[in-house]
């Protein structure tokens, strides 16, 4: 069982809460019993952690879904014709998905010792991901304006 604090917000297992019978936020000693989350998604669903973060981690996974794109794009780096120089730049850049659940983990790691550190971590991905949208984005308008 869940619950959530009436005060800050926190929410967390019963455990925490037993343990001295106050909220380990904020310290009220006024909480509320949730419900169990259910449905497909349940086992992904982290009701011990705030919501604002993790939004953050799901809208940090975002950049994956542009795989296809990207190792489609990958093919033309092989243009150049040196094939040995271009395999490492083409398999680190395909693996790209891969680094961003390993910052994903680093994050939920570093939640404990900062939140602050935590939401950093989690936003890395979204940087390369925000300027390659703008180039995108740009390339597209100057096509359309000729
Ligand atoms: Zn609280």
């Amino acid at each position: 069982m869940n619950t959530k604090c009436i005060n800050c917000g926190w929410r967390g297992p019963m455990e925490d809460w037993m343990l001295n019978k106050r909220c380990p936020n904020c310290g009220i000693d006024e909480v509320q019993e949730l419900k169990l989350s259910k449905g497909p998604f349940a086992a992904f669903r982290r009701p011990h952690l705030p919501r604002w973060y993790t939004a953050f981690l799901t809208i940090s996974l975002l950049p994956i879904l542009a795989w296809p794109l990207v190792a489609l794009s990958s093919i033309f780096l092989f243009d150049s014709g040196n094939v040995a120089k271009t395999m490492p730049i083409a398999i680190a850049l395909d693996c790209y998905p891969l680094y961003i659940i390993g910052l994903r983990k680093l994050s939920l790691l570093a939640f404990k010792k900062s939140q602050a550190l935590a939401a950093v971590i989690a936003s890395i991905p979204l940087v390369p991901a925000a300027f390659f949208l703008w180039e995108f984005c740009r390339e597209w308008f100057y096509f359309f304006k000729g």
